[in-house]
């Protein structure tokens, strides 16, 4: 079944060698940002790339799926909301992200968010989870969650003191090193080491224009 979460918050350069291979810095705080509940997909759904849409990236995650409702908890209570982790894939038009300034348009493209089957959080150590990405069948990024420059219990605490979480929200910590374009043809896998995994096919999509 495929997640209907709420909201989906994300966060941006929380790797530091990710930060500097799109030569930005590593933020302060958290660099928040969300995805729309409409770009959600599941595993095996493809990822349709609309042919205006310039350079498409993946971006394996790890996400989290938000288990009771929260709000300013401190980072030694984030971990018992987190109901769930799940490979997420944060689907990125990276031109459109570059012209644009603000990134709703780039990662809210429908289909630009698969998420993976749910592990139970409980059984998780946050800091012991790794992420990897390939596509079709070649490992592109691996890196481990304690390479994070916020961990994921600082994240929640963070995100909750900006604004209440809500069981079904998901959260997705930051994408490492290594994204690259796809293409109509491609297949991309995010998996993580708890047993999350999303494999998505990519195809064409509608064109992001207007007609008329
Ligand atoms: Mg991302």
């Amino acid at each position: 079944m495929t997640p209907a979460p709420g909201k989906i918050v994300c966060v941006g350069r929380n790797y530091a060698d990710h930060a500097a291979e799109l030569g930005s810095d590593v933020p302060a705080e958290p660099l928040i940002f969300l995805k729309p509940p409409s770009a959600v997909i599941a595993a095996g759904d493809p990822i349709r790339v609309p042919p205006d849409a310039g350079r498409v990236d993946y971006e394996g995650e790890i996400g989290l799926v938000v288990g009771s409702r929260c709000s300013r908890v401190s980072e030694d209570e984030a971990w018992s909301h987190i109901g769930g982790v799940v490979a997420l894939n944060d689907v990125t038009a990276r031109d459109l992200q570059n012209a644009d300034g603000q990134w709703t348009r780039a990662k809210g493209i429908d289909t630009f968010c698969p998420v993976g089957n749910v592990v139970d959080a409980s059984a998780v150590l946050p800091e012991r989870l790794a992420v990897t990405t390939t596509v079709n069948g070649e490992v592109r990024q691996h890196a481990e969650a304690s390479r994070m420059v916020f961990s994921p219990r600082h994240l929640v605490s963070f995100i909750s003191h900006v604004m209440t979480l809500e069981a079904g929200d998901l959260i997705a910590t930051g994408t490492p090193e290594g994204v690259g374009p796809v293409s109509p043809g491609d297949v991309v896998e995010v998996t993580l080491s708890c047993g999350s995994a999303v494999r998505n096919p990519v195809e064409g999509g509608e064109t992001l224009a207007p007609a008329g």
